[in-house]
């Protein structure tokens, strides 16, 4: 078989191995050192708990009234009318259910359709480092170069002269993720008005990934890009039930756009998966029309787990962020005398029963060296859990 262009760029990503073989993720491949142990499970972001009942009840109603066959390609209306809602009540938004939104399988599906609908080989797509691990994915399958802004420890925000030093004609997508995965740091208005002003300079668009846009803490307020200045037409806005219903494994996203940017995905969208999740998408639709209560306790419920986790991480020696949103808190081992988080996390299993995951992960192997004492833990787990695991790691001996 010939070496098609995209599997080169898939291996210099780390997608395959040397001899072309898929890589598991991160994710699948510690969640499996997770089964494999029995430890518990702080690498991969799933709640251990299920969300609101009137999602579970909505979703059980409608297989069991029929909704299971292809949903409109769009979505079914009655989800696309509370996205909607949602940016109007939120943020302020008027979106167009109609035009402006599409529903996706995940923010996964939805990211990939973005970036393989917009970027052409050899074009340029900036984001932030530490990153998603999806993200260099699918600018590799998508033939894009990837050019990362680095995020440093220990608030991880960007060097808005870094951001402009990175963004040039060649850029063609911004790709920004707040509150972010896996540091938790959020971009503030004024980053986000320097990316609408790069995007309009360089004619490149913004994508805003906001999967953790409702689990935001300290009083933060979470600010889509799509609500600043110039952001018309410019601003791709992604989104996901899975976080904020605790329903990862629905599969539902979104996105909000301009007509002609949500029609351009659409083209790509309709030969990725087409549909996806007809139950589901009626019951999501429920979720984002509940109170704002409902809203206002999740964040709540899990700051105290954040924060819960980290006094226990700092009780065992580690030097913790305090992310201002998101599942994951990091924390640096090196006061442990661990200058390798890798080697670390692969033998915290044995040595404490729990599983993190290495920052370096979410950085290309080039630039892991200010990472490297680094890891995420995920307080999106039971109190009892996190209890426990602060526990076990308070008495780790390395
Ligand atoms: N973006 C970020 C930043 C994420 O953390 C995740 C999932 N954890 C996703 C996208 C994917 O979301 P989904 O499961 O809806 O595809
Ligand atoms: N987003 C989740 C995390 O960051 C994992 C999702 C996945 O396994 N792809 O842990």
């Amino acid at each position: 078989m010939t070496d098609a262009p995209w599997r080169r760029a898939a291996r210099g990503a780390l997608l395959l191995d040397a001899d072309g073989v898929a890589r598991p993720t991160i994710f699948a491949e510690m969640s499996a050192l997770a089964a494999a142990t029995g430890a518990l499970n702080l690498g991969q972001g799933f709640p251990d708990e299920d969300g609101p009942t009137e999602l579970l009840e909505t979703a059980r109603d409608a297989i069991a009234s029929g909704v299971n066959q292809y949903p409109p390609g769009l979505g079914m209306p009655v989800l696309r009318e509370a996205i909607a809602r949602h940016q109007q009540r939120f943020y302020d938004l008027e979106v167009d259910p109609d035009r402006e939104v599409l529903v996706t399988a995940g923010a996964t599906e939805a990211l990939a359709a973005t970036l393989l609908a917009f970027v052409e080989a050899g074009d340029e797509v900036v984001t932030l480092e530490p990153v998603y691990d999806s993200y260099a994915a699918v600018i590799a399958l998508a033939g894009g170069r990837h050019v990362p802004v680095p995020l440093a420890a220990p608030d991880f925000r960007p060097d808005p002269e870094a951001l402009r030093a990175a963004v040039t004609d060649r850029t063609r997508i911004i790709l920004l993720n707040t509150p972010h995965n896996p540091t938790g740091a959020m971009l503030d208005a004024g980053l986000l008005d320097l990316a609408i002003e790069l995007a309009h300079r360089h004619d490149a668009l913004v994508v805003t990934d906001e999967v953790y846009e409702h689990l935001v803490f300290d009083g933060r307020v979470h600010v889509p890009a799509a609500t600043r200045p110039g952001a018309h037409g410019r601003v791709i806005t992604i989104s996901s039930a899975g976080k904020t219903f605790s329903t990862t494994g629905w599969k539902i996203g979104w996105l909000t756009a301009a007509p002609t940017l949500r029609d351009a995905v659409l083209a790509v969208k309709q030969f990725l998966t087409y549909v996806n999740g007809a139950p589901f998408q009626p019951a999501v639709a429920r979720g984002l029309d509940l109170p704002d209560a409902f809203f206002r306790d999740a964040a709540a419920t899990l700051e105290g787990k954040r924060d819960l986790l980290s006094a226990g991480l700092r009780d065992a020696g580690f030097a913790v962020s305090r992310p201002s949103g998101s599942y994951f808190v990091i924390a640096d081992a090196a006061p442990l005398g661990v200058h390798d988080a890798e080697e670390f996390c692969r033998r915290l299993p044995a040595l404490a029963g729990v599983v993190g995951i290495p920052l370096t992960a979410f950085v290309h192997p080039d630039r892991r060296g200010p990472y490297r004492s680094l890891v995420r833990f995920a307080f999106c787990k039971r109190v009892e859990v996190l209890r426990e695991a602060a526990d076990r790691l308070a008495a780790i001996r390395v």
